[in-house]
């Protein structure tokens, strides 16, 4: 099942997922005119001069991600993983940068200590449902179950490290019932600017020249991660060092305090587990 990950073909029910007609297929030809663009000189555009690690963000709403040109956040999903997610944290150390880790229930609960440790490294964690199933072939209530399951899951594998009230949808497929049920719960729904598509069976080098280029095109955005694949692993520290030679910046992503009213529906429905 985790072996799926999201290399299932992407449902294009998600508006924040559009995507140019060469997205639909990685062709040779696309993937040799990325590996072309990292190899020649620095481009023009320099965003700032300082380091990779950029400003803290506090959302408590989706509509509060609002990323200047030069800004990305990076989210890592699917994990955590044994042998996988200590490397990856161990490449953002190295850089000085914050993630957000949008972690299954099932590898959570199943990997307390290493969830905790993404948590006190101070990385900001969130969810992604229990199973990674397709939400939109669900009926709304088993949906919703779903993605209380896999908090509670996240939450009480943390233990008392801090859970975030973020959450992606497995394979970006969502429906407009479940979104405005989640943004009316005071959940922060994480959406993709920029897919690197590390679920391929691509090269590092070209997971990282595929990501750059698109965030080139877009110059800033959230970008999508699995800290679960090998080839992520071997790609992040070249990545960030060419973050930082363009002049980007790493937001850090982090949950404002909550309101008088406290935490979500969806939580509360938790207890049902
Ligand atoms: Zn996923």
């Amino acid at each position: 099942m985790l072996f799926a990950g999201c290399a299932k073909p992407i449902r294009h029910t998600d508006i924040a997922q559009a995507q140019s007609p060469t997205d639909e297929m990685v062709t040779g030809s696309v993937l040799q005119t990325a590996s072309a663009r990292l190899s020649q000189p620095m481009p023009q555009r320099v965003f700032n001069a300082g380091s990779l690690a950029g400003r803290t963000l506090e959302v408590a709403a989706t509509a509060d991600i609002i990323l200047r040109p030069g800004e990305v956040i990076l989210t890592f999903d699917d994990g955590p993983r044994p042998g996988k997610t200590v490397q990856i944290l161990d490449a953002l150390d190295r850089y000085g940068v914050k993630a957000t880790f949008l972690m299954l229930g099932s590898a959570a609960k199943a990997n307390p200590a290493l969830a905790q440790l993404v948590a006190k490294r101070g990385h900001t964690v969130g969810s992604h449902t229990y199973d990674h199933v397709d939400l939109a072939g669900l009926s709304r209530q088993a949906a919703l179950n779903e993605i209380a399951r896999g908090e509670a899951a996240v939450a009480d594998a943390l233990g008392n490290e801090d859970f975030a009230p973020f959450f992606r949808f497995p394979y970006l497929s969502q429906t407009g019932y479940l979104r405005t049920s989640l943004l009316q719960g005071d959940m922060v729904v994480l959406d993709v600017d920029i897919d690197s598509k590390d679920y391929y069976k691509d090269s590092a080098a070209v997971v990282a020249a595929r990501t750059l280029e698109r965030l080139e095109a877009r110059g800033s955005g959230i970008i999508l991660f699995h800290d679960i694949h090998q080839r992520t692993v071997d790609m992040l520290p070249g990545f960030l060092a060419e973050l930082e030679a363009r002049g980007y910046s790493v937001v850090r992503l982090v949950p404002k305090a909550p309101g008088m009213f406290g935490r979500s529906v969806i939580t509360a429905q938790a207890g049902a587990f």
